[in-house]
């Protein structure tokens, strides 16, 4: 059985990036840029003014108030076509470009109206206040995002700025999905005696969607290997391949057999980590195959701790890992697993520090208590207890944070 931080190292290095595509600029949140991409105008592409105001020239505020002619008001998208002198003034809208001869504006509350045509200025600006000078945030032609760079929605608005309808970005993989086991049913359906739904195809198709990848639900093979045979046949065509169920000590647990029988190559079968020991990870050409616990906290957490990682490398991500925090634990727990130990916890933010609250948890199949969770406490390997009010790690969810 090897450790988790092996089995994440040993996914890693059998993962790597997948080919670029290009795609719509609408679609590319949660990807990584293929390219680098620079500004194609000035940023700003005039001299834009910051508030609504007057654009004065400073020099005529050497006594307040200042009475100066207003020449006309400029909204914004329309150019001036008037130049301010000595004495004059206009009035202007946020993000209108400032007349020619004005070196500041001065904030519409700092001013009085007294006729259509006239304006006192009431209190002092320094030169260049409340405006944003041509290219002051980037220059025609500058490298405004790097190959590599994480498209968050914040880098969806620099890249529409720019006129990027389309963007190169490195391909999601998709990812084939399939449940295992004599005892599930459609989630439509009502379970009779011994069945249970098939939860585990809905929660990870969401987490695959989640973290960025194309989920293909492929159904349930029944535990007979023609059955596993034939789904796993056809999710070979896909990047990754997660089958979920039929990999612990069962007779009837037949997916590893089912791999060697393919003739897959298999790196790792158990992981020390609970929940979640037997884990099969294995390759078939460019397929990549995860036979992950059948039970639903433990497929879940696997996911977090080993597959989501591998869909971060090949969407081209450099962060692998969901973030790990230092927290106050608010009680006492116990790990007696003899393994690393990831219990489901809230985790939240008060006070200038983290703090952890492990939930009540009745094991591997407790989606209850599992569904409340935001977080893992993680209890270390050589680790048999950790101590209320100790600084614990927390891993966060990615979906909460
Ligand atoms: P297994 O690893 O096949 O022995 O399954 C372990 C436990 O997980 C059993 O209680 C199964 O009924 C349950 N389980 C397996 N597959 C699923 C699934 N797709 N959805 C919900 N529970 C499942
Ligand atoms: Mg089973």
């Amino acid at each position: 059985m090897i450790k988790l931080h092996e089995a994440f190292e040993i996914v890693l290095q059998h993962t790597s990036r997948l080919e670029l595509e290009r795609i719509s600029l609408l679609h590319a949140c949660g990807r990584v840029l293929a390219e680098e991409v620079a500004s194609d105008i000035n940023m700003p592409p005039f001299p834009r003014s910051s508030v609504d105001g007057y654009a004065v020239r400073t020099d005529d505020l050497q006594r307040l108030p200042a009475r100066l002619q207003v020449l006309g008001a400029i909204a914004a998208g329309t150019y001036p076509e008037f130049k301010i002198s000595s004495g004059q003034a206009a009035k202007i809208m946020t993000g209108a470009p400032v007349p020619e001869g004005a070196d500041a504006v001065q904030m519409i509350e700092r001013t009085q109206s007294t006729s259509a045509n006239e304006v006192e200025i009431l209190e002092a600006v320094s030169r260049g206040a409340n405006i944003s000078p041509l290219g002051s945030e980037a220059k025609r032609d500058q490298v405004v995002a790097l190959a590599g760079s994480f498209i968050s929605p914040a880098m969806i608005g620099l890249l529409a700025a720019v006129g990027r309808h389309e963007v190169a970005v490195y391909r999601a993989p998709s990812v084939g999905l399939i449940a295992t086991g004599d005892e599930l049913v459609e989630i439509s359906e009502q379970p009779r005696a011994a069945q249970i739904r098939n939860s585990n195809s809905y929660a990870l198709y969401a987490q695959i969607e989640n973290a960025g990848a194309q989920p293909h639900a492929l159904g349930i093979a029944r535990d007979q290997k023609s059955q596993l045979r034939e789904l796993i046949q056809c999710g070979l065509q896909y990047d990754l391949l997660l089958l979920t169920g039929g990999v612990s000590m069962g007779d009837l647990d037949l997916v590893e057999d089912v791999f060697a029988e393919f003739g897959f190559e298999i790196f790792f079968n158990k992981v020390a980590v609970k929940p979640g020991k037997p884990v099969v990870f294995a390759r078939s050409g460019k397929t990549m195959l995860f036979g992950l616990p059948g039970n639903p906290v433990s497929a879940a957490t696997i996911f977090e701790l080993l597959v989501r990682p591998a869909i971060r490398k090949m969407i081209g991500n450099s962060v692998y890992q969901n973030p790990i925090v230092t927290a106050r634990l608010t009680q006492r727990f116990l790990n007696r697993s003899g393994r690393e130990n990831y219990a489901p916890a809230w985790t939240w933010y008060e006070n200038g520090a983290y703090h952890v609250r492990p939930l009540p948890y009745k094991g591997s199949g407790d989606v209850v208590s599992y569904a409340a969770s935001n977080s893992y406490l993680i209890c270390p390997i050589d680790r048999t207890e950790l101590h209320a009010e100790e600084q614990a790690q927390a891993m966060l969810r990615p979906e909460y944070f």
